[in-house]
């Protein structure tokens, strides 16, 4: 069955999955966009990876559908979709060339010999390891290894590529290397890709649009400023970023108002020359007296921690000046922010 050009990627409906009495997967709606980088945020048991399994065609549904550039591939085997996957294991085979792991996935689809070394050697290019196709997996390092378990997915031009936590073997560094050729790769070849994390930062650099999943539901959909700036709800507030959440009548003392607001550590500024006694500027901001109770210096930036009596609120002040005496645990200090640094969440 040809599937319409103009149909989405992924369409998830209703999907649901329980293990005896525990819920994995929700009732899940989502649609992902033919040539999107999707990434699925949760923290860990939120159900992403059961999410994926359903997709690849690893574990049934309990309910729901799955349907692939639409049409509706529930019933299919994980070989009739045309889906991979690359795992955070990575799952070579250590007694094969590179060249011949990356070739094994077009072998089992029937590929002859010609068109599966060029097809294996241009994936090879593309994670730029052609010049180590003869070596065997134990040769390689870490990030080598996983380019390799990539190189091995996009071989076999899939559709949809599903990556779960494929970065999470790997140490800081080499994984925001990664990110960086992950995006370009992506970009370059133009197939969908659904990448699952628990990482934020992650999760905000790669994808153009994202899913925070919360306990097998999905708590919000949308691109990563729009869910950073506009977090649909506390969870995904304090889950994506850091954020100050002011309810009740703490919102009342600090905020001036009723409801459940949630400010970023980075919008607070705090004031080099406080004049006593003031509550706003003229540019509208509020201004509050605080105490700075913990410093904590982070090389570009520094977290301050900042009582104000009915709350502490996080700050985040840029490096950017290299002299002048840095804020110090006691100081009393003036903490000032705009009106649309507060963001309203439902109570
Ligand atoms: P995530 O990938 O977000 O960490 P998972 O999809 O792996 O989450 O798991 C979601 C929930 O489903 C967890 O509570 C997990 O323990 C449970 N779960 C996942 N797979 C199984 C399984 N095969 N048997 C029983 N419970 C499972
Ligand atoms: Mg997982």
């Amino acid at each position: 069955m040809a599937a319409a050009p103009s149909s989405p990627a992924v369409v998830l409906r209703q999907l649901r999955r329980t293990f005896g009495s525990t819920v994995a997967v929700d009732d899940i709606d989502l649609t992902v966009a033919d040539g999107e980088f999707f990434a699925m945020l949760g923290p860990s048991g939120s159900g992403k990876t059961t999410v994926l399994r359903m997709i690849a065609g690893f574990e049934q549904p309990t309910a729901g559908t799955v349907h692939l550039g639409g049409v509706d591939v529930t019933a299919l085997p994980p070989n009739r979709r045309d889906v991979t996957t690359v795992f955070q294991d990575y799952a070579l085979f250590p007694h094969m060339s590179l060249q011949d792991n990356v070739e094994y996935g077009l072998r089992v689809r029937g590929i002859d010999r010609n068109a599966r070394r060029k097809q294996a050697l241009a994936a090879l290019e593309m994670v730029r390891l052609d010049h180590l196709a003869d070596r065997r997996p134990h040769q390689l390092s870490g990030g080598q290894r996983q380019r390799v378990a990539l190189a091995r997915a996009l071989a076999v031009r899939p559709k949809v590529l599903l990556l779960d936590e494929p970065l999470g073997a790997l140490d800081l560094k080499l994984r925001e290397q990664m990110q960086i050729e992950l995006k370009a790769i992506q970009r370059e070849v133009g197939i969908t890709f659904v990448f699952v994390t628990h990482d934020q930062d992650e999760a905000l650099t790669l994808c153009d649009r994202l899913a925070v999943f919360n306990d097998g539901r999905i708590e919000q959909v949308g691109d990563a400023r729009t869910v950073y700036e506009t977090p649909a709800n506390r969870f995904v507030a304090g889950f994506v970023g850091t954020s100050n959440l002011l309810s009740g009548t703490v919102a009342e003392q600090v905020v001036g108002r009723t409801g459940t607001w949630a400010v970023r550590p980075e919008k607070i500024a705090v004031l080099a020359d406080p004049m006593a006694g003031t509550t706003a500027l003229a540019d509208g901001s509020t201004v509050r007296e605080a105490t700075i109770t913990e410093v904590v210096y982070a090389g570009a930036s520094t977290r301050l921690l900042a009582d104000l009596g009915p709350v502490t609120l996080t700050v985040t002040t840029l490096n950017a000046a290299t002299t002048g005496d840095p804020i110090a645990r006691g100081d009393r200090v003036r903490l000032a922010w705009a009106e649309d640094a507060l963001h309203s969440l439902p109570d």
